[in-house]
């Protein structure tokens, strides 16, 4: 089929190349020009795992192109993904505006029946919007239908989640609009459960935020952990043999992060308080979260006179490893408060460190200064305490005699539970981490 997709992010892009790769022909359209050069280019504008090979291939066999013109990519579509951002504002409702551009603009170019799947996450009831923004603007006299598709890939493995996902929800209010979407996933033999429009939104936000919550009991209960001197390393595996809690998203540490989890749970949560019902659920999610992410900070305040002139190593500066994502990532949270206190940062990212340095370029930055830095050892050397946000394989791979060896003073603050407690302390680290005694 010919497939256009709106939105060349994490969302769309992987999407279109999935779609390429599986037999569609597919065009897929930005408003960033820089981003549809490179595309052109054969390079990824995101870092994910096989992507580029997955775009060079498809490319060079025509079967997948960029472009900034969505005219020629809409007009003669079978169906067009809309994969664009639904941000957060700062209310906590979601951002429609990109996804009205889209629409506005299918509606003035469309020129053959064509089904319009929104793939972006959106609140329950926008596809019903959408699709009477799009009739109400509607230029040629055609069909459009809208059906939800929402995405459930995971930053990092987005290729192989998309390839390999545990299921397809398609939300449809017609058959027609059902068999073009089972037709367009007919050769990714995967599960596919069909509900109504409204479902299919709500089954996005409820899965993420329940993982999302599921995260903040475990950082919760590994912070009362902590106080009763239980470990929730042994909590965790204990409660991971019990089929009905199941062992994923079982891990504490400093809290979620990433486009996805913070703004769902807030848009969800929004979303209810709008039809005057309170979520509790989420929102204690949501607070748990907030305050997770700088409790390792916090508990470094109690230890330390001052930050002032002291070198601070920072490992890991993105929501999590395999990806140069750093929206709502914890080193956001605690590098502000670090460089407030006048720290002189050394941070290690093995691919974080240029989208970091736009929001703080190298040198003075409030109090502190920042120098970002090429492999752990630097970042390391002669510092005086180390934050671990990330858990990068670059970065799991310091020994515990490392930081000893290489710090002035070995005194680490783990927000990922990397290490063995015991490990540490025999090497002579200091080591303070999430939900589990110090010293053992
Ligand atoms: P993103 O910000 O990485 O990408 C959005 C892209 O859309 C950008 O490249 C932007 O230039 C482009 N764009 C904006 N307006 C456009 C227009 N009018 N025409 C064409 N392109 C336009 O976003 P993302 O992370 O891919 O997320 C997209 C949606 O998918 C969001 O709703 C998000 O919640 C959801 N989602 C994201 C993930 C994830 O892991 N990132 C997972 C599942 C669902």
């Amino acid at each position: 089929m010919n497939i256009a997709v709106a939105g060349t992010g994490y969302v769309g892009l992987v999407a279109g190349v999935c779609f390429a790769e599986k037999g569609h022909k597919v065009t897929c359209v930005d408003v960033d020009v820089n981003k549809v050069e490179l595309m052109k280019a054969g390079i990824s504008p995101i870092y994910e795992t096989d992507l580029e090979e997955l775009m060079r291939k498809n490319y060079e066999a025509g079967t997948i192109e960029y472009t900034t013109n969505y005219i020629k990519a809409y007009e003669y579509a079978d169906a067009i993904f809309i994969g664009v951002g639904t941000p957060e504002r700062t209310d906590g409702s979601a951002d429609l505006s990109y996804i009205a551009t889209v629409a506005r603009q299918i509606a003035e170019t469309v020129r053959q029946d064509c089904l319009i799947v929104v793939k972006s996450t959106v609140p329950i009831g926008t596809n019903d919007k959408v699709e009477q923004f799009i009739k109400d603007f509607l230029v040629h006299d055609v069909k459009v239908e809208i059906a939800s598709n929402p995405e459930f890939l995971a930053q990092g493995t987005a290729v192989h989640d998309t390839l390999h996902a545990s299921r397809i929800i398609i939300g449809t209010e017609s058959e027609w609009a059902k068999e073009c979407l089972l037709r367009i996933y007919q050769n990714f033999n995967l599960p596919i459960v069909s509900v109504s429009r409204r479902s299919a939104e709500m089954i996005k936000y409820a899965s993420n935020d329940f993982l999302a919550l599921k995260i903040s009991y475990m950082n919760d209960i590994a912070n009362l952990c902590e106080l009763v001197d239980a470990d929730i390393e042994d909590v965790a595996k204990g409660m991971s043999f019990d089929d009905r809690i199941g062992g994923m998203f079982l891990k504490a540490g400093i809290g979620y992060g990433g486009s996805c989890f913070p703004k769902d749970t807030k848009a969800l949560k929004y979303l209810a308080q709008k039809y005057g019902y309170q979520l509790k659920t989420v929102e204690a999610a949501v607070d748990v979260n907030k305050e997770q992410k700088t409790r390792l900070f916090y508990k470094a305040c109690d230890r330390m006179i001052t930050f002032k002139g002291l070198k601070a190593a920072i490992l890991g500066l993105t929501f999590k490893p395999g990806t140069d994502d750093l929206r709502e990532a914890p080193s956001l949270d605690n590098i502000p408060l670090l460089l407030e206190a006048g720290a002189a940062i050394y941070a290690y990212d093995p691919v974080g460190t240029e989208n970091f340095r736009t929001r703080y370029p190298e040198g003075k930055n409030d109090n502190g200064t920042i120098t970002y830095v090429h492999t752990p050892k630097e970042a390391l050397e002669s510092a005086n305490i180390c934050f671990i946000f990330t858990e990068w394989n670059q970065i799991k791979s310091i020994t515990p005699k490392e930081y000893s060896l290489w710090m002035q003073t070995p005194l680490v603050y783990d927000g990922r539970n990397i290490y063995k407690v015991s490990d540490m302390n025999q090497a002579g680290v200091e080591y303070h981490s999430i939900g589990r005694r110090n010293k053992n």
